[in-house]
């Protein structure tokens, strides 16, 4: 299980700690909402935890109340944004699609979604 206060050469560590700009949304004492670099929809923000936890299921295991913060910081992003309709992703595993190990929620919105994974 992979759970640290911090990981120094991990990318979002670093956004948390504000030694990597990007366009903060929200934030709460324990996670940071902040814009994806690469938008995929009008509303494209991820969500993560302050704490380095690699996916959401190692987050789940360590800290489901953590889990359920970043929930409700995605439906508040949602609000904000896209009258609180919003799909909140997790990739988990390079064969699914993660590309950054500290675990990530894609909140996606502001538009009418499809439905294909593959
Ligand atoms: P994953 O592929 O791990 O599910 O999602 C990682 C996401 O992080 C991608 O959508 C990618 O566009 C985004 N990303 C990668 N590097 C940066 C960065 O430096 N800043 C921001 N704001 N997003 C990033």
């Amino acid at each position: 299980m992979t759970s640290t206060p911090a990981a120094h050469d991990c990318l979002f560590c670093r956004i948390v700690a504000g030694e990597v700009p990007a366009t903060v949304v929200a934030e709460t004492a324990d996670a940071v909402a902040f814009r994806d670099l690469d938008p995929r929809a009008p509303t494209h923000v991820l969500v993560v935890p302050r704490d380095h936890h690699a996916d959401v299921a190692d987050l789940a295991a360590a800290d489901p109340d953590l889990l359920a913060a970043l929930v409700l910081l995605g439906r508040a992003v949602a609000e904000q944004e896209c009258g609180g309709h919003f799909r909140l992703v997790f990739n988990t595993g390079a064969e699914a699609g993660q590309s950054v190990f500290h675990v990530h929620g894609h909140v996606v919105g502001g538009t009418r979604l499809g439905w294909s994974p593959a």
